[in-house]
């Protein structure tokens, strides 16, 4: 969520293709846009020329402005040739939210991990009108301001559904070192964890891509977030391991075409600067945490900026990560407060 400097960063291109437009990456390597209705507020998208068709990398939110920006690409850029395989990098709706539609409008075959795939039509078919009872415990178990919970309890939560288009039966499962051939490359597959269980990036064989998805991002730090879903999961833990196993195969030389922002080149010091970030924020936290306090009192050190409240959710699940790390590995105790929340401290 933080936006960094670009030190040794390198964007071959200064700006992104224009609505309804494309930029050529490489041969046969398509880069688009699309827009996002948030403050982080557009998605890119790849297609990659199979001659007489195309395969596509993410889909964009389900909507019918967005449906139009695809009916335009694929008349204008796509050269009116078919979309015969979409492949989805995770399950967040910026990237899942059109696959279902590409899938039954246009018959494209659809590729994801398991996990992403499971995700997004267990989510898509949970619909809400009101939170459920889950996520206001788990909401208080955070420490939410009880202002920003008392209006959550009775508004429609972010519902999948609203974003995503249904989703058909049946995918095709990728996984963690599959190779598998698309825009006339050999890709390796590594899966990374912690911004989205079982995230696909694609390493080319061939030449210098990488097609990262929001596993790796150039200048914000993708968000990791626990969620009701899973209130024990510890995604800080699950990312760093990421992050990690990456840097043992990133060159400088790898042009990283990420979910959001530029493409970029330096990949090796990229994957420094996101582990070293989360080092320092998990340290300035354990000094804050002397005495005890819950996720949502934690903005300060771990953002070292003000949050509105458009960010609001994000910065709260992001803090229950950080606080939930210290208490998994040990380096913190936690304690229920008389108002529900969990209180973290630092062991001594
Ligand atoms: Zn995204």
């Amino acid at each position: 969520m933080k936006d960094q400097p670009p030190q040794g960063l390198r964007y071959p291109w200064e700006n992104p293709p224009e609505e309804g437009t494309a930029t050529q990456v490489a041969p046969g390597v398509l880069w688009m846009r699309l827009p996002l209705p948030m403050k982080l507020d557009h998605v890119n998208i790849y297609a990659l020329d199979e001659g007489d068709s195309w395969t596509v990398v993410d889909t964009g939110f389900a909507s019918r402005r967005t449906k139009a920006i695809w009916r335009t690409l694929m008349d204008g850029p796509l050269q009116g040739k078919p979309i015969t395989r979409v492949i989805v990098t995770h399950h967040h709706p910026d990237h899942v939210g059109l696959a279902g539609w590409l899938q039954s409008e246009f018959g494209a075959e659809l590729l994801t991990t398991r996990t992403a795939w499971l995700f997004s039509r267990m989510l898509t078919l949970d619909e809400q009108a009101v939170p459920s009872d889950e996520s206001i415990a788990f909401y208080q178990s955070a420490g939410m301001d009880p202002e920003v919970l008392a209006r959550r309890r009775v508004e429609r939560p972010f519902n999948f559904a609203d974003v995503v288009a249904p989703m058909p039966l049946g995918f095709t499962r990728l996984k963690q070192g599959d190779v598998i051939e698309f825009g006339g490359r050999q890709w390796d597959i590594h899966t990374g964890n912690g911004h989205a269980p079982e995230h696909a990036t694609f390493w080319s064989r061939d030449d210098n891509l990488v097609i990262a998805g929001d596993q790796i991002l150039p200048s914000i730090s993708p968000n990791i977030g626990v969620y009701a879903t899973e209130p024990m999961a510890d995604p800080i833990g699950d990312w760093l391991e990421s992050c990690e196993r990456f840097a043992g195969i990133a060159r400088p030389d790898h042009l990283v075409l990420g979910g959001h922002k530029l493409p970029f080149t330096g990949l090796p010091m990229r994957l420094s600067q996101l582990i070293d970030n989360h080092h320092g924020a998990l340290s300035r936290l354990l000094a804050f945490i002397d005495t005890p306090k819950a996720a949502g009192e934690c903005f300060a050190p771990l953002f070292k900026r003000s949050i509105g409240d458009g960010e609001y959710g994000l910065a709260l699940v992001e803090a229950v990560a950080h606080v939930s790390h210290l208490y998994q590995s040990g380096l913190a105790t936690r304690t229920l407060r008389g108002d529900g929340a969990w209180v973290y401290q630092r062991k001594e």
